[in-house]
């Protein structure tokens, strides 16, 4: 039999097909995995991405959380016609997008007048970023603006740009890839409006700035800067217009990327300045800054025959003294010489060659990283919710959106992979948390029976990583503290001693004292949940360390720059009291973003990355399907089937719905079950269709309530 369907295509067409419903169906495949008939079936679901990725539908649900494919192509689908298409229609009566999820969660936060955030996850190059930007884009186009806040959606905005010259880079995945973790607050006031920004940024990748891997680029404002800069600027700034010049800039041999463009970034990122605030003299000095990194890696040092390191470069000192204001010889002295303090008498003692290098170093990535964070204080300023409106209480309600690093594994993985897949770990255990096992026990609480669904539990990795005392971030603190010889591999033998029986740690060593073959003897393996990494201790120690010599950070705090005065503050230098120590630091952080995450409403964005090769059109199976599974889709939409997606409880449901029955409106006096029941009654739900629970209602399928939720508005 031939239908007649009434089709509208992503980009908003309305077609009229003659086909057979169920070579629709084949073709385009279903919107939501919940309506898959065999939904058990892992290949049932990648067939049903492949056929809609084949026809550019790149969003799919499973119940309300979103998954998404990165086209790695241009579609038409986020114009503003497309974002008003979305704007209060209900998710399940038009394809699946970023909009639609962005649309539900406002007013969520309108009618239930609590905070939501959106998660997004997926690895490097998945699309959380973009997907991001496009949420934003969706409240700054479509919310109302506040009369004299009409600026604060272009902020929004504009925080952006900054944010990704100085937080992004090339990398091998990706080619604008984020070193950062990044939480934003969008507050609104009670009309809806949004009236502030805040935003929390989790551990740059400080290495990035003195070395790249081959085929990888520093952060995009050094080029940005050198490629775009005005002449008279780069002469200001003693520069040289190719990048090569830089030994900062030369180790990955990439200087250019064919899908970017500095130079218009360039532009992009000063005019996103001015939009945000920054004032003239303040982007000035920020430049003296980004160049005066330029001029530091340029420094180089030899060794005299005493075994003295000296500074064998003049003209880089010249221009870090002239830029950024610090006494020269002193800077030089510095970089050549630790200071320490013992018993209360200052001892001066002379660097080795690798010292004073990895001094140098250590500069520029405390300058750089302190930097970015007086950027991102900076950017929270502008965002701030003005006075008058915080003081009257206007501002109300937030929706915080999370566009955190993905799972990596490289080559060679270090430090950073080991803290990225942590906070991976660490998400994955809020989202099982807050869905699968919040779903189970809740029906359990309110009484409701339904089929349990098991899920690895990755509890057990994170308390390898995180457990006091224990844990691996505990067991490498400790080393650093410890007196006396120590070094990356005096590390890995005090993991290995403590943790070596542990069932997802592993390195060369057998139980049996063999020694594993494929394993090198600097390494150690972790049994992620989404795979196996193994990380090279090689500078564990040091980047955990993040220490600074007490004599460069003096020089430091001497600067006429202000920034840097700002990033260096005096009291540091006296404090005696050890900063926590750079992945315990990271481990508390992370703590904080759960406690905040956990009191929001949370709906997810699980970005798919469809291959390796940056390519449109390209749907690499092996690779999908790896990412599926570790994304715990096939869990998640068990747990979906097997449930009920709709939840409220009864009194908020009977003050929602009570104006739609006569008998429940405009009170209902009796016990709050009974009048939950007639009103459903009424609303000609089927038995079948929903359950009550103790104190809730469950609601198997949104679709009828969503009528019922046009119903109300039209009343
Ligand atoms: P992630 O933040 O997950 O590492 P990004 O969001 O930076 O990944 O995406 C990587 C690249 O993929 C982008 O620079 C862009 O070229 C492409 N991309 C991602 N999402 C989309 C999309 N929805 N439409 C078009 N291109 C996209
Ligand atoms: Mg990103």
């Amino acid at each position: 039999m031939r239908y007649q369907a009434r089709e509208v295509d992503i980009d908003g067409r309305v077609r009229l097909v003659m086909e057979n419903a169920l070579t629709a169906r084949d073709r385009v495949g279903v919107q939501d995995f919940v309506l898959l008939e065999n939904y058990n079936s892992e290949a049932a679901f990648i067939e049903n991405l492949r056929r809609r990725f084949r026809e550019n539908l790149i969003y799919t649900y499973i119940g309300s959380v979103l998954v998404s494919m990165n086209p790695y192509k241009e579609l038409e689908i986020y114009s503003k016609a497309q974002m008003e298409r979305y704007r209060g229609v209900s998710f399940y009566e038009i394809s699946p997008h970023i909009y639609a999820l962005s649309d539900n969660t406002y007013r969520a936060m309108r009618t239930e007048r609590k905070d939501q955030c959106i998660l997004i996850s997926g690895e490097s190059g998945a699309g959380k970023t973009e997907a991001s930007k496009k949420i934003l884009l969706y409240y700054a186009v479509t919310c109302p603006a506040k009369d004299h806040m009409d600026t604060l959606g272009d902020r929004l905005l504009q925080s952006n740009p900054v944010l990704e010259a100085f937080g992004n880079a090339k990398t091998f995945r990706n080619d604008n890839s984020s070193r950062f973790g990044k939480y934003m607050d969008v507050q609104f006031d009670f009309k809806g409006a949004p009236v502030g920004g805040h935003i929390v940024n989790y551990l740059l990748e400080k290495s990035r700035v003195v070395h790249q891997n081959h085929g990888e680029r520093n952060f995009h404002v050094f080029y940005q800067l050198l490629e775009g800069g005005e002449d008279e600027l780069i002469k200001r700034l003693n520069l040289d217009r190719n990048p090569q010049t830089y030994n900062y800039l030369v180790k990955g041999n990439c200087p250019r990327v064919s899908s970017i463009s500095d130079k218009n970034n360039w532009k992009t990122v000063k005019n996103a300045f001015s939009v945000i605030d920054f004032t003239e003299d303040e982007v000035q000095i920020l430049l003296d800054i980004i160049a005066s990194i330029l001029h530091l890696g340029n420094t180089q040092f030899g060794e005299g025959e005493d075994g003295e390191t000296h500074i064998t470069t003049e003209e880089p000192i010249m221009s870090l003294e002239k830029l950024l204001g610090v006494d020269g010889s002193a800077l030089k002295e510095a970089l050549t010489h630790r200071k320490l303090t013992a018993k209360d008498e200052e001892m001066i003692s002379p660097l080795n060659f690798e010292q004073a290098m990895s001094a140098r170093d250590a500069l520029a990535k405390a300058v750089y990283g302190r930097t970015f964070t007086w950027l991102v204080e900076k950017i929270n300023q502008s965002l701030a919710v003005k006075e008058e409106i915080y003081q009257s209480g206007k501002a109300s309600t937030v929706i915080g959106l999370l566009d955190i690093y993905g799972f990596e594994v490289l080559q060679n993985n270090s430090f950073e992979q080991f803290c990225i897949n942590y906070c991976n770990e660490k998400l994955q255990q809020l989202f099982i948390e807050l869905t699968l096992r919040s779903e189970q026990e809740e029906y359990e609480t309110e009484g409701i029976t339904w089929e349990p669904v098991t899920y690895f539990d990755n509890k057990i990795i994170c308390d390898l990583i995180e457990e006091k005392h224990k844990g691996i971030i505990s067991i490498l603190d400790e080393e650093c503290l410890r007196p006396g010889e120590r070094c990356d591999i005096s590390f890995l033998e005090t993991l290995e001693d403590s943790l070596g029986c542990h069932p997802h740690f592993v390195t060369h060593k057998l139980a049996n004292g063999k020694t594993r073959r494929i394993m090198n003897r600097d390494e150690f393996r972790l049994l992620h949940y989404a795979g196996e990494v193994n990380y090279n201790v090689d500078g564990f120690l040091d980047k955990n360390n993040d220490s600074l010599n007490r004599n460069l950070k003096e020089v430091m705090c001497q600067s006429e720059n202000k920034i840097l005065r700002h990033c260096f503050p005096r009291e540091e230098i006296f404090d005696q009291k050890r900063p926590e120590m750079a992945a315990t630091q990271f481990k508390n952080s992370l703590m904080k973003l759960k406690e905040i995450l956990m009191s929001k409403e949370p709906s997810y964005v699980r970005c798919i990355k469809p291959n390796d090769c940056k390519q449109p059109g390209k749907f690499d199976e092996v690779l999908i399907r790896h990412q599926v599974k570790y994304l715990g889709l096939m869990e998640n939409l068990r747990v979906r089937r097997a449930g009920f997606a709709y939840r409220r409880r009864f009194e908020a449901f009977l003050q929602r719905y009570k104006p739609l029955c006569p008998e429940t409106w405009p009170n209902w006096h009796g016990p709050l079950a009974d009048g939950v029941s007639t009103l459903v009654n009424h609303l000609s739900y089927k038995p079948e269709e929903y359950k009550l629970g103790r104190s809730k209602i469950f609601i198997r399928l949104p679709k009828t309530l969503f009528n019922t939720e046009d119903a109300l508005e039209a009343k």
